[in-house]
């Protein structure tokens, strides 16, 4: 990344023209082994298209792109030049500064300028400055204004205590890019400061960024220290930027007006009060930037001497940035937005131009703003889109073959239902508000009477709620208000319902809750369904028959609210086989395929489509022969299902007598009746996150232990191995904040995060251990990295059952994490048992992401990688007389199956539906033949070289 350093800095050159500096700039960034000695002339090439003049005395003369290969390295090299250079048209340069960048570096250079560029007469400081200190002291600008605005403002937010609600506040800085990870940690140790009428003070220097403010209040009553707390203030402090503010907190408390804070219900009334950075009223528009390079330089000193030449106030913003939106009229301030091609700018423009400003502006960023570009992919993608799928791509052709990662076993045939968000273009000004109205409420009526019908077909309960919800959201009064007055301002129907949505939707955002997040999600849809009825859009109508869901990516309550009855498979682009949304495909019996890429959004509604879930194939209308073989295959896939369904509740034993417990993964104590039904030996993994997902705050104790002595009676005396919970990674809870991470799969994740919180796991285990009476539980611990986690969770359990006495109970861990496989000849002395979460093992050990769009179908857990660290494990239990079980969703594969049983796995836990067929498989081997594969398996050297083993068995 570029960042400014004295080293870079040569002061007092002289240079006696344009071309004499740019040439000792040149020899500089060769010098310093930057750039090829060619670059010079890229430098020239970029003035001879348009000046780098920036303003304040200051030039940045760059290559142009067919320069970039001659970049050795990323970096910059500024030189001061006191006697001044004259760039042309009478602009004066005292400091040029060479940006030797392959990409787009230099708009992150950019931004950092800005804050100096905002200075009055900095020209002539750069001038006058006598050391590179002093020069990069003028640059790193003047003191930074306190960040306040509506994204630092969480009102009512879901807090159970001080701790969680400082967490918050943290958190709304951390967002704003005020601080860095570790702030709400440093906040926890600050003392909190009374300011009277329930209203709390925090700050804190350390780890700032720059400075800001959020202010959060509980959505319940709260006490701390004895004193009520209504509201609190967390400061992210850096030098003196929040003096004005804390002067007129003052003022406020004086006057007796503290709870016109804590009892504000908009972020607005807050502001006010605070003087903070009020959300404009005036109308907006959005345009997503085509331009290849950002918006650098000329684009941006393009669009600024535009909106110059209107008579009134416009603004832009990065639509997806948590940044306030800044002039459009000031260069620096535009530059300083960084913005990236395919970026979403919101122009906001004073109501008395915006009808002949926004639309001139808009064309003329569509245009490219005065270069040439590429037009951005129609299809409306989600903003972080990984680069391979943003790129254009065709629709997969009649009769093709399509090949994407196998997530959930089966075949489907069926039309294909494509739910992709196509962008819709609209006019932002009405014909009149009269009009508009009217226009505004035929579509809501329309769209109201559409839910109506969805509400009256969906059996799902949880989907007719979703529903519900959506019908109070269009009548919500609040929202026809705030319609109106835009409407009233002149706006289009269409411009003013978005605007508000939108709003409203970033407002529930802004509480940084999940499940108010997901009511932001809500909102949108209804949003979008209004606004495509507004402009005549038909959204596809969905088939009678059973159809194939095609969509940009599920998520796991996505999948759980799909209706099997109607939806015959799911396809994705994206997506990973061992991601969660998987799992619950797999678990719901919807065969699915996922991570098929961008061009499969692009297949038309109704088209035929043949999905091989077990393959990994889609074939796109498919010829007669093709589909006939299939159901056939379907067919006797479903009759071996059958004949295997008959024996499920049958030991499963190999030819040579060797007995494997089938044991099945479960997610709540509602599911119990059903897996034994299915054939379940046990209960091998109870995953109980899903437990407290499934309840709107963490379950006490008494909630847990009903929960587990439902699962322990419906087990009738079989085995349960619980894992604690496992939060974390992709697994969030809405009511328990974790720390934004950078890299979540490899942080505060299952055992980790729950030592840290010994309460919580406190209560879990005594929950646990009230609910054995006697019955047979093993408790395991997941994300096990080391033998002082297993010891801590152990001892703690210990010291609990010393309490709560169990006879039948194991203590074990998960192996989810290379380090704990290759500890098992340590651990194997002091567990009871070890399960092997293949899954998290997998993406651990061939360091791909589980859900990654395109690299989870690698993510094999047939690898013979894992496959080592798994016979370490084994071998290091037998020795010490311990037992071995695969809980991952390797154990159901049926091909890694032989490879398990021959490694000496004991137990295989998958889901229910796959119970009998994974018995049915062990009935078909022989042990011998097992342990012989396996040892050929453990040899070779990729998983598809041990997937052509099993197959030629
Ligand atoms: C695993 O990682 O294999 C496992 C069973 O745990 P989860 O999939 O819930 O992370
Ligand atoms: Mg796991």
């Amino acid at each position: 990344m570029l960042e400014l350093t004295v080293e870079q800095i040569s002061i007092g050159q002289t240079a006696v023209d344009k071309s004499a500096a740019l040439r000792l700039l040149a020899d500089k960034l060769v010098a310093d082994g930057l750039v090829a000695a060619g670059y010079l002339s890229g430098l020239e090439q970029r003035e001879a298209q348009g000046s780098t003049f920036l303003g304040q005395g200051i030039a940045i003369p760059h290559g142009t792109p067919e320069t970039r290969d001659q970049v050795f390295a990323t970096g910059v090299r500024l030189l001061q030049f006191p006697e001044g250079v004259d760039w042309g048209d009478g602009q004066i340069v005292y400091l040029a500064i060479g940006i030797a960048a392959k990409s787009d570096e230099h708009l992150r250079l950019l931004q950092l300028l800005t804050r100096a560029l905002g200075e009055t007469d900095l020209g002539q400081a750069l001038r006058r400055a006598s050391s590179p200190q002093a020069l990069l002291k003028l640059l790193q600008g003047a003191p930074q204004e306190l960040a306040l605005d509506a994204q630092m403002i969480g009102l009512g937010v879901a807090a159970e205590d001080f701790e969680e609600l400082v967490w918050r506040g943290a958190r709304l800085l951390r967002q704003a890019e005020c601080v860095s990870n570790g702030f709400a940690a440093v906040l926890q140790q600050v003392e909190a400061l009374p300011l009277g009428d329930g209203l709390w003070w925090l700050h804190s220097e350390q780890t700032v960024l720059r400075p800001g403010l959020a202010f959060v209040t509980p959505d319940k009553p709260i006490r701390y220290l004895g004193q009520p707390l209504s509201g609190l203030f967390c400061l992210a402090s850096l030098g003196e930027a929040h003096q004005a503010l804390l002067e007129r907190l003052c003022a406020l408390l004086i006057d007796g007006r503290g709870q016109e804070l804590w009892r504000a219900t908009s972020t607005r009334a807050v502001l006010e009060v605070l003087g903070g950075e009020l959300p404009a009223d005036w109308p907006s528009a959005r345009i997503a930037l085509a331009n290849a390079h950002g918006l650098h330089a000329r684009p941006a000193k393009e669009l600024a001497q535009l909106a110059k030449g209107f008579d009134g106030e416009i603004r832009i913003r990065l639509a997806d940035g948590q940044e306030p939106a800044v002039s459009l009229k000031s260069l620096s301030k535009l530059l300083s937005l960084g913005a990236r091609r395919g970026q979403v700018l919101e122009l906001i423009a004073e109501p008395s131009i915006a009808a002949q400003a926004l639309p001139v502006l808009l064309a003329a960023i569509e245009q490219g703003l005065g270069e040439e570009v590429e037009p951005l992919p129609t299809v409306a993608a989600p903003v972080d889109v990984p680069q391979e799928l943003a790129a254009p791509v065709s629709a997969p052709a009649a009769g093709s073959l399509v090949q994407a990662v196998p997530a959930a076993p089966g075949i489907a045939i069926g039309p294909a239902h494509v739910q992709v968000q196509q962008a819709i273009d609209y006019p932002l000004r009405g014909e009149s508000p009269a009009i508009e109205r009217q226009r505004l409420q035929q579509a809501l009526g329309e769209v109201r009477e559409d839910i109506q019908g969805l509400i009256q077909r969906s059996q799902a309960k949880a989907i007719r709620e979703i529903f519900i919800t959506h019908l109070e959201m269009l009548d919500d009064p609040e929202l026809v208000d705030e319609v109106d007055t835009r409407l009233k301002q002149g706006e289009s129907a269409e411009a003013a319902w978005m605007s508000v949505i939108e709003s409203a939707a970033r407002q529930q955002e802004s509480l940084q809750d999940a499940l108010l997040a997901e009511r932001a999600a809500d909102l949108r849809d209804i949003g979008r369904r209004v606004l495509a009825q507004l402009c005549g859009v038909l959204a596809p109508v969905e088939p009678e028959q059973p159809y194939i869901l095609v969509m940009d990516e599920v998520g796991p309550s996505d999948v759980a609210r799909l209706d099997p009855a109607r939806v015959a498979g799911i396809l994705t682009a994206r997506g990973g086989a061992t991601a969660h949304s998987a799992i619950v495909a797999r678990a719901r019996g919807i065969p699915a395929l996922v991570g098929a890429g961008a061009s499969v959004l692009l297949i038309k509604s109704g088209t035929p489509l043949l999905l091989d879930g077990q393959r990994g194939r889609l074939h796109v209308d498919a010829d007669s022969h093709t589909l006939q073989r299939a159901a056939e295959e379907r067919d006797t896939r479903e009759q071996r299902l059958k004949a295997a369904a008959e024996q499920r509740h049958q030991q499963a034993r190999t030819t040579d007598g060797h007995a494997v417990e089938v044991f099945a993964n479960v997610g709540e104590s509602a599911g119990v009746a059903a897996v034994v039904e299915q054939g379940a030996e046990g209960i091998g993994l109870l995953r109980t996150e899903l437990i407290f997902m499934a309840h709107p705050q963490a379950p006490d104790e008494a909630t847990q232990e009903a929960e587990y002595r439902r699962v322990l009676d419906g087990l009738g005396g079989r085995p349960l191995v619980v894992r604690t919970l496992d939060v974390g990674g992709d697994k969030p809870l809405p009511y328990w904040p974790i720390a934004q991470e950078e890299n979540p799969f490899l942080g505060v994740r299952g055992i980790r995060l729950t030592l840290q919180r010994p309460q919580i796991m406190e209560a879990q285990l005594r929950a646990l251990l009230r609910s054995a009476d006697n019955r047979p539980l093993r408790i395991m611990f997941p994300m096990v990295g080391s033998v002082e986690e297993w010891r801590q969770a152990r001892d703690m359990t210990e010291r609990l059952r010393r309490e709560i006495p169990v006879a039948d109970l194991q203590l074990g861990i998960m192996i989810e994490v290379p380090s704990a496989a290759l500890l098992a000849p340590v651990l194997a002395k002091e567990v009871d048992f070890f399960s092997v979460g293949t899954n998290d093992l997998t993406q651990y050990t061939l360091a791909i992401d589980r859900g990654h769009p395109t690299l989870s179908a690698q993510a094999d857990g047939l690898h013979p990688a894992v496959l080592q660290l798994i016979d370490i494990t084994v071998r290091a239990a037998h020795a010490h007389g311990k037992w071995v079980g695969v809980c991952g969703e390797l154990a159901a594969d049926p091909l890694a199956v032989p490879v398990l049983v021959g490694l000496g796995v004991d137990e295989l836990s998958v889901s229910g539906r796959s119970i009998a067929e994974v018995k049915a498989r062990i009935r078909e081997l022989s042990l011998a033949q097992a342990r012989t594969l396996a040892q050929q398996a453990l040899a070779v050297g990729s998983a598809n070289d041990v997937r052509a083993l099993v197959e030629a068995m």
